[in-house]
C-alpha cells in the first residue's frame, strides 16, 4: 500500500509521505549493508521480518513507557510512524562487550559490562558514524545537554525493558542501536527500527560464538543462514506476545 511521495531513502528503509503531514509510512526493505555500506547485499524477506520484529518490540516498549514514533503496521513490510526530525546522533546501549568496542579498546568479546554502556556516535556516513564525547556533542550543537539527559534515561529504559523480553526469548540481548527524533511538539520519541539489523542477539541455548548469533553479524562476518536466523528471532518473539 506504499503511497504519496518519497521523503527518504536509507539503507534499510524507504519513507514516504501520507494524507497526514504528522504520519509517514515506513517500507522496509530486503537491501542489507555494514561496514559504512562497503559490504552491500540483500537478505530474503528480511524487510518483512524487520518491520514484524520491529512492531512487536515497539508495542513492548510502548507497554513499558517508552514514548515511539510507531503508529500502526498496514502491511507487512510497512509501519506507519509518527514524522519526527531526526537528531543526528546514534545511541548504542551495550551490555556485554562485541563489535568495535572489542576492535577499539582490546576487550574481549563477552566481557560483561555492569553498569550498561551508553555511547553517542555522530550519525554522519561521510564521516564514518564517529564515537562522540559530550563535548563535541556541544560544540556540534547535535542536542541539548538537557536532551541528552532525557535520551541516556530513555536508552536505559529501553534496555531494562529489552533485556528482560529477550530473555524471555532465550536470547541474550548484548548490544543495540536507537535513534531519536522530535516530533512537532518538540516531544522526545525513540525511531528507526528496533531488529536483528540494529541489535546483537545470541541464542542462549548455544555456546559456539558463531552458531549462537542471530543478526547481522551473520552477514557482516558471512557466516550463512542469516535469513534463518532473522526468522528464528521472529518465531520466538511470536511466541511472547499476541498477534498484531
Ligand atoms: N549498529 C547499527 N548501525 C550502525 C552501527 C551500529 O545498528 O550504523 C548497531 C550494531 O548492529 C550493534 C550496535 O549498534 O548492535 C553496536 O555496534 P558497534 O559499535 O559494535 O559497531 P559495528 O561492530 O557494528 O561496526
Amino acid at each position: 500500500m506504499t503511497e504519496g511521495q518519497k521523503v527518504y531513502e536509507g539503507k534499510a528503509k524507504i519513507l514516504y509521505t501520507t494524507e497526514d503531514p504528522e504520519v509517514l509510512l515506513s517500507y522496509f526493505k530486503d537491501d542489507a549493508t555494514a561496514f559504512n555500506a562497503q559490504k552491500k547485499g540483500q537478505i530474503l524477506d528480511k524487510g518483512r521480518f524487520n518491520c514484524t520484529i520491529a512492531t512487536h518490540l515497539f508495542q513492548v516498549l510502548e507497554a513499558d513507557g517508552v514514548p515511539t514514533h510507531w503508529l500502526d503496521t498496514p502491511g507487512d513490510r510497512e509501519m506507519r510512524v509518527r514524522a519526527v526530525t531526526i537528531i543526528p546522533l546514534e545511541v548504542v546501549v551495550r551490555n556485554f562487550a562485541a563489535g568495535s568496542l572489542c576492535q577499539q579498546t582490546g576487550l574481549p568479546l563477552g566481557t560483561p559490562l555492569d553498569p550498561p554502556l551508553v555511547e553517542f556516535y555522530y550519525k554522519k556516513d561521510e564521516l564514518g558514524d564517529p564515537l562522540l564525547t559530550r563535548d563535541r556533542i556541544r560544540a556540534l550543537a547535535l542536542a541539548s545537554d538537557e536532551q541528552i539527559a532525557a535520551i541516556t534515561q530513555v536508552a536505559q529504559a529501553v534496555n531494562v525493558s529489552l533485556t528482560a523480553f529477550f530473555q524471555r526469548c532465550q536470547i541474550t540481548l548484548v548490544d543495540f542501536k536507537l535513534e531519536f527524533g522530535l516530533d512537532s511538539q518538540q516531544r522526545l520519541l525513540l525511531a528507526d527500527e528496533i531488529s536483528p539489523d540494529t541489535c546483537r542477539l545470541w541464542d542462549q541455548s548455544q555456546t559456539d560464538p558463531q552458531a549462537r548469533i542471530l543478526d547481522k553479524d551473520r552477514f557482516r562476518q558471512d557466516l550463512g543462514q542469516v535469513a534463518d536466523a532473522y526468522a528464528e528471532v521472529l518465531q520466538r518473539i511470536l511466541g511472547q506476545v499476541s498477534p498484531i
